[in-house]
């Protein structure tokens, strides 16, 4: 996760693509509560592994005008919710494209999906002093607080970089960070066949080598390669599963709650990680009834058209 890298100027469309459905205020509590988290304050550091194969998708570094809107058309097309770790800097100051994105941001939490804190200006917060990360903290939840109405419990830390001081400084203030297991490289590359084939390497790779079979998956809705291959990457998850449903075994669940990765830090040291995830028992196999009755009548009518 080298900055330098991540932060390339993304080549984009010439023009904005418009947001299709009305824009409307952030207003009803219950969705702003859900954007922000409450409740999974405090937590251990999720790292997002799991056993089982349940996926959580994470976007980071937007919202971008250009990109995040196809993103969220193509989320709801697949039922998918998501938590987006947002940039502060593309949400504070004049001009329209901030303006534009801070609409953005609204229409983000009133599709569903969960807004989390990835700072203002994107710098590893080990390399800053403790008053600089501080200044940078009540920034995000300034502007944050005034677009959502209530500040995110959760934080990405930039490239994944974390120190004991700055594990300290975020649990201080009831921050939950949450990692990521599953790369998908999209900042070192600029097509979606690539992304889809590096999270299709990293999929088996993690399985093979370690039994992890799920976890939270990073992307960047800033990249146009990112978000065209979102829907590469599901369609992959649903071929699979009707490879998986005919022989028996455990499908692909993609979730959309991050509080199924959270545990609380209940006393223990800033930077104590949680477990990897694993649904109860019943409810796995309840998910995942679902799953197979989808996958059942999907594949089935794949067949059946070739
Ligand atoms: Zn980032």
């Amino acid at each position: 996760m080298v900055r330098s890298v991540e932060e390339e100027e993304p080549r984009l469309p010439a023009e904005p693509v418009p947001i299709r459905t009305p824009r409307v205020e952030v207003a009803d509590d219950v969705t702003a509560l859900h954007a922000a988290s409450v409740g999974l304050e405090d937590g251990r550091v999720i790292t997002g592994e799991s056993r089982q194969r349940v996926l959580l998708f994470t976007f980071d570094d937007g919202p971008e005008r250009r990109t995040t809107p196809l993103l969220l058309d193509a989320l709801d097309r697949y039922g998918v919710k998501a938590v987006f770790f947002v940039t502060v800097d593309r949400l504070d100051g004049p001009g329209n494209r901030i303006i534009e994105q801070r609409e953005l941001l609204k229409e983000i939490v009133r599709r569903g999906h969960v807004i989390g804190n990835h700072t203002v200006t994107h710098q590893q917060l080990p390399l800053m002093t403790t008053t600089a990360i501080t200044e940078e903290l009540d920034h995000a939840d300034r502007v944050l607080e005034e677009l959502v109405g209530i500040r995110p419990r959760l934080f990405r830390p930039p490239g994944g970089s974390r120190s004991p001081r700055a594990d300290r400084i975020l649990a201080d203030r009831g921050y939950t960070q949450m990692l990521w297991s599953h790369g998908t490289g999209d900042f070192q590359v600029d097509a979606a066949d690539d992304v889809e084939s590096i999270f299709r390497r990293v999929l088996d790779r993690r399985e093979r080598e370690e039994g992890v079979r799920g976890g939270i998956v990073l992307m960047h809705d800033t990249h146009p390669w990112s978000v065209a291959a979102f829907p590469r990457i599901m369609q992959m998850l649903e071929s699979r599963n009707c490879e998986l449903l005919a022989q028996g075994e455990e499908l692909y669940d993609v979730v959309g709650d991050p509080a199924l990765f959270y545990e609380a830090r209940d006393g223990a040291e800033p930077g104590t990680m949680a477990p990897s995830l694993e649904l109860p028992a019943a409810v796995h196999e309840h998910r995942q009834e679902l799953r197979r009755a989808e996958a059942r009548a999907r594949c089935e009518a794949t067949l059946a058209s070739r």
